[in-house]
């Protein structure tokens, strides 16, 4: 299924709107509906329990950043200066395009990256790009700023800016969270919140957007010691492709290793392939197909401004491999940058003596580009008996609807029974009651949206106390007594 059939698919099931559609939307946002808000739910909790409140080897702590904060700290982190993409205006119609996404059918993609904006120009030329809306010639580009202005108060208003990323707030809050933890190296301070972006083209759905929700872990550590705990993940395997297969075959096939290999090879250090594997882990936890998955480090003209080494968790969409988090190597750049702009002393005192400014790696996931994913790589057809079927294959624990009751007839004391039924459930699963339509048509209609289980109630029920429970994908059918319901559920839905 191609984007525009999954997103009119997404929009029609109750997943994702276009933002005030009444209005004609809003390019770059989305309104998550009934079904995707629940979704992206599950996601933000599996995130946070798995690795805030997980079994790790070290703390990890959480906090909630504000949207807006002093605008200095946007000069410190480097936002202010290089937060930017390259623009042209096109002299006929005055559309404004990015001038890499102009150039991006006639070079290799990322290639225009670190490029400074003559040689883009440069490019536009000789590739003789024209607008893409009426063919009108381009202007020379120049850089247009990401952030979002803002102004704060009524009087001497402050300029301000929509963050465009969560990171700097747990940087600028880095003293007091570690002096109220009482944290000590390695550790990490997660969190979960909107991020702003003013794209100047947004595109492929919610792939980019303008507005978006980041899971951003800053992993602080001392660089002169060896990453333990990789011994613990060591051995899971990912797909992989170094800055040095990109030079050498450009786009080509990643190559399967396991994380020791990756360190062993030194195709990054002990610490870094740590979190590249925690954040592959996550991701097929989620049930994420690995084969669709690829972890490929960045050439060195794309690292951002902060970076030492990033590599992108990459998903192949339907538009093709993109990122869906990106593990960042940031030294001890952030911290550094605010103890210089403030004049205050972010180092750690070390054990041993003495103080360190420790160093960080960053894995950070986009929200809603998870979210895709997952609906893409859930998103499957089927024959099923004489007709077709489109099922949602969520895991369960994931699924924005866990279990559907049905009464087979609406008479017979069937409905009053299946309801008593949605009441019993309801304390444990997100559970939709339905009485409408064939049970056939019913279940298409779960499948449709991922509902695990279907629970019907017949005639046999009132008789012998027990249901049929259907599970979505086998279409299997089991007999349950409705007291051990629950329990019989709890096992299928929160299994590992
Ligand atoms: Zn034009």
């Amino acid at each position: 299924m191609d984007i525009q059939a999954m997103q009119k698919m997404l929009m029609e099931k109750g997943f994702i709107f276009p933002t005030a559609e009444i209005y004609g939307g809003l390019a770059g946002f989305f309104d998550y509906g009934p079904l995707g808000a629940e979704l992206k739910r599950a996601i933000r909790e599996n995130w946070w329990t798995g690795w805030v409140w997980g079994d790790n080897d070290f703390q990890i702590v959480g906090m909630e950043g504000s949207t807006i904060t002093h605008p200095k700290t946007w000069d410190a982190s480097g936002h202010l200066d290089v937060f930017h993409d390259p623009m042209v205006e096109c002299a006929k119609c005055k559309g404004r395009f990015r001038t890499d996404q102009l150039l991006e059918k006639k070079v290799r993609e990322s290639s225009c990256d670190g490029l400074s904006l003559k040689e883009l120009d440069a490019l536009v030329k000789k590739h003789g790009v024209k607008c893409p809306v009426c063919g009108g010639e381009v202007s020379e580009s120049r850089w247009f700023n990401l952030m979002f202005k803002t102004e704060v108060g009524a009087v001497n208003t402050l300029e301000a800016y929509l963050r465009p990323e969560t990171a700097q707030l747990i940087f600028v809050n880095f003293n007091r969270i570690v002096k109220t933890s009482r944290v000590s190296l390695p550790f990490g301070i997660a969190t979960i919140g909107r991020v702003f972006r003013n794209e100047i083209s947004p595109r492929n759905f919610v792939f980019r957007c303008r507005e978006f929700e980041q899971m951003e872990l800053e992993f602080f550590f001392n660089p002169g010691e060896k990453c333990a705990s990789l011994k613990k993940i060591e051995d899971v395997e990912v797909n992989v492709i170094d800055r040095k297969a990109q030079e050498e075959g450009g786009d080509g096939q990643a190559r399967k290793m396991t994380l020791k290999e990756v360190v062993r090879h030194k195709l990054t250090t002990d610490w870094h392939a740590y979190w590249l594997g925690n954040s592959w882990q996550f991701v097929t936890g989620l049930g994420v197909d690995p084969k669709k998955l690829r972890l490929r480090q960045h050439m060195k003209s794309e690292l951002s401004h902060y970076s030492a080494d990033t590599w992108d968790l990459e998903y192949h969409y339907s538009f093709g491999w993109k990122e869906l988090a990106g593990i960042a190597n940031r030294t001890d750049y952030d911290l550094k940058q605010h103890a210089k702009a403030s004049g205050v002393d972010l180092s750690m005192p070390l054990s041993e003596g003495g103080k360190l400014y420790p160093h960080v790696i960053e894995p950070s996931f986009g929200v809603d580009r998870l979210v895709f994913a997952l609906l893409e790589d859930s998103y499957h057809e089927e024959n099923a008996g004489t007709e077709g079927r489109q099922v949602m294959k969520f895991r369960p624990g994931l699924a924005p609807i866990q279990v559907g009751v049905f009464p087979l007839v609406n008479k017979d004391g069937l409905p009053e029974k299946a309801k008593k039924i949605v009441s019993l459930l309801k304390a444990g699963f997100r559970v939709f009651y339905d009485a409408s339509g064939s049970v056939g048509r019913r279940y298409r209609r779960q499948d449709a949206v991922g509902t695990p289980f279907c629970v019907t109630v017949d005639g046999q029920t009132l008789e012998d106390g027990t249901v049929t429970v259907r599970e979505r994908d086998s279409m299997k059918q089991d007999r349950v007594k409705v007291e051990d319901l629950e329990v019989w559920l709890r096992r299928r839905v929160f299994k590992a």
